[in-house]
């Protein structure tokens, strides 16, 4: 493990932690066991094979793949801007062993904003990305010139793709030719998945993903779904257990839940891409790769 990776790792979280502060956020700490998670379905380039579960003092409660539902909770609480450095356990099929870019265990930097939408979300990360890079090479100076010479800061606005167009133009195999022919950070909007992110009366899903040249997909986020209907509509539809939603569903019936955007940020591809390392084991002093063995 190279020294200089986690001291990028260190400044970058810094620098958006203090971003974040600045903004006006509230730093949620995390939950690794809750009655519900994030189903992580559908999602056309999704591939965690099964949630885990434990049983705790009679109950089944579920190891966090994301923090969705505790955002949308938190946001009805009229907490109106938080973050939470949150681990998120994904069991990625054991398939993903050898892509270097996929993890079963990883830290998010997770947050959600009240009364945003998704084009205004999606401005607001291009800041945190940039609160993150801008200053980087000079003040990561030595660290950047060992280990990614190369690196280019990106300059937002980032250019939008739509996940349709590039299905219909690339095939099955979009997601591998699409990060050969990205040169810097570049935007796929309107996915078709997950019953919180919001789609409106013309079928638009106002979403996006965040992609970089080489490495692939660095965050995921939306506007969400907030009115009962819209959501008990969307999870039959995934055949989702209802039962394990309750208290999001009786705030959304309630009428308390409230228009959010937000998104994850996978902490170790993003260090990825800036350090330009090959592998994801690199940033990881406990690397958890899909199908290998835990040391530590
Ligand atoms: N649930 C997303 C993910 O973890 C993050 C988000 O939508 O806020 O991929
Ligand atoms: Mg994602």
């Amino acid at each position: 493990m190279k020294k200089e990776i986690l001291t990028i790792q260190s400044y970058v979280l810094t620098r958006m932690v203090n971003y974040l502060h600045k903004q006006g956020f509230v730093w949620v700490l995390p939950v690794i066991l809750s009655k519900t998670t994030d189903p992580l379905f559908p999602d056309p380039s999704g591939s965690v094979e099964k949630g885990l579960e434990v049983e705790v003092y009679g109950q089944k409660l579920t190891l966090t793949q994301s923090m969705i539902v505790h955002k949308q909770y938190m946001i009805a609480q009229n907490i109106d801007r938080l973050f939470i450095l949150s681990p998120n356990i994904r069991i990625e099929r054991e398939s993903r062993k050898n892509t270097g870019k996929h993890l079963f265990e990883f830290t998010q930097l997770d947050f959600e904003i009240a009364n945003f939408n998704d084009v205004e979300a999606r401005r607001f990360i291009e800041k945190l990305i940039m609160a993150a890079l801008r200053y980087i090479k000079i003040d990561m100076n030595l660290e950047i010139k060992n280990l990614n010479p190369g690196f280019k800061i990106p300059k937002p606005p980032f250019k939008e793709y739509k996940y349709g167009d590039l299905v219909k133009k690339y095939g099955d195999e979009w997601e591998t030719k699409f990060i050969e022919t990205i040169d810097s950070p570049s935007w796929i909007i309107d996915i078709p998945r997950y019953f919180y992110d919001m789609q409106d009366e013309q079928g638009v899903w106002h979403n996006y993903d965040l992609y970089v040249p080489k490495y692939g997909e660095i965050l995921s986020g939306g506007q969400r779904e907030y009115q009962y209907d819209k959501l008990i509509a969307k999870m039959d539809k995934d055949g989702i257990n209802k039962d394990k939603y309750d208290v999001l569903l009786n705030l959304a019936k309630e009428g308390k839940l409230r228009p959010s955007a937000g998104a994850g940020l996978g902490i170790e591809r993003f260090v990825m891409w800036i350090t330009g390392v090959n592998k994801i084991s690199e940033v990881q002093p406990f690397p958890r790769i899909p199908g290998e063995k835990v040391e530590l």
